[in-house]
């Protein structure tokens, strides 16, 4: 059982010569049954566990990572958190999470520096000022913070940023809640949380197929054998559509890379998170100085030409031009994600046609700021099997019924 963080115990733990800290979380052998079995080991998974246990009082539940924790997107995300959607359901689910987020370094007893620095969206036109104007609105009327900007207002906020670009900057809004959470505190936070109350995290445990009974599934096969539970969720970002398939059914997804990128560690010179929709680039500055830059997924034809490298120069291109101070600085590194993005942007959660499976995907670039309340909601669906009423609207036959809930722009994804 790992010991509770406090400043209590690291200066005792000083004393030791930090020789005595217990693991975060054990190493298990897995049992042949669990009531649940959570297949992928990202946030979305271990916070539908650290729930189940916590708020559903089912303990008996696995989490089955192929690889290590945080391995997949959510420990390669550019760790923005923000609840500036345009749509009520999207709003409203978002809403909570970062409620959540507010609150999750007491609630998980792990730090994950919850950084409210604002996030601040431009607009390159007139016509992109009248969009803001009524997307901060519709964030306004649904009840979260959102402030309209002058370009004077934006140059306010970051006294470095060019307003003369080849997108000239009109001005834009900020979401003032917004900001960054640090990602690998929050897998390590909800993992170590679900550990300490019974869940069996099992790393490097791949699950390359299901075993069904009478339309149901019945158990996984794994490295370990064929684990069995009454229910099972599929969490594997990505990896949905192909693992789906394996239990019949056909997602409406397609997977491509995401990419970003870190400069070399510099004093203070951005003070919020700017996004630029048209020029297909955010930035931020890390804690250790470091600014990180991040833009749209591979999405573009032309990149199948020019090759992923191309999305780096223009990635690059597009901070540079906004923030010319930034031409002076060296990339250190650069990584990419596999995302997985549904037709209209939004998420897929809840319940799927196989009676005793349940599915969380579909985030595409924005599911990290939603871990907590995935957690949630997730795990409310699962524990009652019906949906939680805040991913009603997010479920897989929504694309049957023609309820789409096209977030594109806000979701930050061309398409
Ligand atoms: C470069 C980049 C930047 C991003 N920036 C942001 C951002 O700023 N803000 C934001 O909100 N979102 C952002 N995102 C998106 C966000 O990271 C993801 O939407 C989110 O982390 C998804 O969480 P998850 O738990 O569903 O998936 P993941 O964290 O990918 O977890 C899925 C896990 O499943 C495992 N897995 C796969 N197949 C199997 C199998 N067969 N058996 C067992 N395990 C398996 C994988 O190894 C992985 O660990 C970004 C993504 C990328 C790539």
């Amino acid at each position: 059982m790992s010991s509770r963080y406090s400043l209590w115990s690291l200066a005792r733990q000083a004393l030791r010569r930090h020789r005595d800290w217990a693991p975060a979380w054990r190493t298990p052998v897995p049992k042949p049954a669990y009531d649940i079995i959570i297949i992928g080991g990202g946030g979305h998974g271990l916070a539908t566990a650290y729930f189940l246990a916590k708020k559903h009082g089912i303990r008996n539940v696995a989490v089955l990572e192929r690889g290590w924790i945080g391995g997949g997107n959510s420990g390669r995300n550019t760790q923005v958190v923000r609840s500036n959607y345009f749509y009520k359901a999207s709003v409203d689910f978002f809403e909570h999470s970062l409620k959540l987020y507010e609150s999750l370094s007491r609630e998980l007893n792990f730090n994950i520096m919850l950084s409210q620095r604002g996030i601040v969206t431009l607009a390159h036109s007139r016509h992109d000022l009248e969009t803001n104007r009524r997307w901060a609105n519709a964030i306004l009327l649904n009840g979260v913070d959102s402030e309209i900007l002058t370009a004077e207002g934006v140059k306010r906020i970051e006294p470095l940023i060019n307003l003369n670009a080849r997108f000239p900057v009109y001005g834009g809004f900020v979401q003032h809640r917004g900001g960054l959470a640090r990602h690998d505190a929050v897998n390590w936070g909800f993992a170590r949380a679900a550990d300490a109350l019974g869940v069996d995290i099992l790393q490097n445990c791949p699950v390359s197929g299901f075993e069904t009974r009478a339309g149901r599934i019945a158990g996984v096969a794994t490295p370990h054998g064929v684990l069995r539970a009454g229910r099972f969720v599929i969490n594997v970002a990505g990896h949905s559509s192909v693992l789906a398939e394996h239990a019949g059914l056909r997602l409406p997804l397609i997977s491509m890379a995401l990419q970003a990128m870190v400069t070399e560690p510099v004093k203070p010179m951005l003070r919020s998170i700017v996004l630029s929709p048209t020029a297909h680039v955010y930035a931020s500055q890390s804690d250790r100085g470091e600014i990180v830059i991040g833009g749209a997924a591979d999405v573009y034809s032309s990149y199948a030409q020019r090759g992923s490298l191309a999305v780096i120069e223009d990635f690059v291109a597009a901070a540079v031009e906004l923030f010319p101070a930034f031409a002076r600085l060296k990339l250190m590194r650069h990584w990419a994600g596999i995302v997985d993005i549904s037709p209209d942007t939004s998420p897929i959660m809840g319940k799927t046609p196989v009676d005793n499976l349940y599915l969380n995907c579909g985030w595409g670039t924005g599911g990290f700021k939603a871990i907590p309340a995935g957690g949630d909601t997730m795990a409310f669906t699962v524990a009652n099997d019906r949906p939680h009423p805040l991913i009603a609207p997010f479920a897989l036959d929504r694309f049957e019924r023609g309820a789409l809930i096209d977030e594109g722009a806000a979701a930050g994804v061309a398409h």
